[in-house]
């Protein structure tokens, strides 16, 4: 068993940004300070770093990024080649904090998420914990839409008995040992928030209030919530498949009482009226299918994509202080 606390860890903080321009300068100064008030504190060590990942912003963000790196020794930059989406920023972010540090925080640009709530992230880490997951505790600042949406999808994926902490997205401290263990993960569509859980290690949570956005617009619109919700269910679970078939079980049972009823009434004399219950249950049918073949469908894809291996990202630039400049990218 290790001694607790743990030594003062050397603590990264990862930021993925997309056309985050107008925040960037905020949440520059606002980390800056965290790291520097905790190294003050010795809660963390001199060398910390903040290592913001621009996913191929059409905006000044990685002009602004790389003048922070030029400005503060404890400042790293990453471009990635072209926009990847957050869940592939958060990834590239993390393989390159991965070896440099103890202890990995990631957190969005916009600090929507509490950033004080760093400081318990890191005293539960020294307790003990390689993983630390920031849970929201209070919602209200998200639109009733998103809440809504995020608790139907919570009771959905625990209904399919898929291990996630409920209000809880990206934001998380991540041991050393627990990030290696998260980045051997190799699938190319990564849900991060459902591998976390799969790492295993001892893990705790912390409970912060969620803010607004500093500046600028959520990045995340409803097509790429929806994008990342179906990417939850169908690489954490093949429980729709299940019911398919299930639903399949059902709808022969159904139709061999049908049938029995049929023949009790041809065989008492009775006709069956008919031509409404056929069209009914031709259109019922079709639905089923087609449905059916749509979730099908949807593995294959996935199956078709993964087999392909592409990288989940390109790096174009990394800027930091002192230090070879290549990682393992994949
Ligand atoms: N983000 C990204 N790539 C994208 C979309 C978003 O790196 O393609 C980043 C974004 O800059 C932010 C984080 O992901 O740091 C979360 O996005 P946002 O705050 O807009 O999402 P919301 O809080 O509205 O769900
Ligand atoms: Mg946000």
């Amino acid at each position: 068993m290790p001694a607790f606390p743990l030594p003062i860890p050397r603590l990264a903080i990862v930021v993925p940004c997309y056309n985050e321009e107008d925040v960037f300068s905020y949440c520059l100064r606002e980390l800056l300070s965290l790291l520097d008030s905790m190294a003050q504190e010795q809660m963390i060590r001199a060398d910390s770093f903040l290592l913001f990942v621009d996913d191929g912003s059409r905006d000044t963000t990685w002009e602004q990024i790389s003048a922070a790196c030029s400005e503060h020794a404890c400042v790293q930059g990453l471009k990635l080649s072209r926009n990847e989406g957050h869940q592939s920023a958060l990834l590239a972010g993390l393989a390159a904090a991965d070896g440099q540090a103890d202890a990995i925080v990631s957190i969005d640009a916009d600090l929507q998420d509490d950033t004080t709530a760093i400081r318990r992230m890191v005293e539960a880490y020294r307790a003990g914990y390689d993983v630390v997951y920031g849970v929201r505790e209070c919602r209200q600042t998200d639109t009733w839409f998103k809440r809504t949406s995020a608790e139907g999808f919570y009771s959905l994926m625990a209904c399919m008995g898929v291990r996630q902490v409920i209000n809880h997205a990206d934001f998380r401290l991540l041991s050393r040992r627990a990030l290696a263990a998260l980045l051997t993960y190799t699938e190319r569509n990564a849900y991060i928030r459902g591998l976390v859980p799969l790492v295993g290690f001892p893990s705790t949570e912390v409970r912060y209030a969620r803010g607004v956005r500093m500046a600028g617009e959520s990045k995340y619109p409803l097509r790429k919530m929806l994008a990342l919700a179906m990417e939850g269910i169908t690489s954490m679970t093949i429980t729709p498949l299940r019911l398919i078939a299930a639903l399949g079980l059902c709808i022969c049972g159904l139709s061999l009482a049908a049938t029995v009823y049929v023949l009790v009434m041809t065989f008492t004399g009775n006709t069956v009226e008919g031509w409404s219950s056929i069209i009914l249950s031709i259109f019922f049918m079709g639905g089923v299918q087609m449905l059916s073949l749509g979730i099908i469908g949807e593995y294959i894809g996935k199956i078709y994509l993964e087999s392909k291996k592409r990288p989940r990202f390109h790096v174009e630039s990394f800027l930091r202080h002192n230090a070879p400049s290549t990682f393992q990218t994949q």
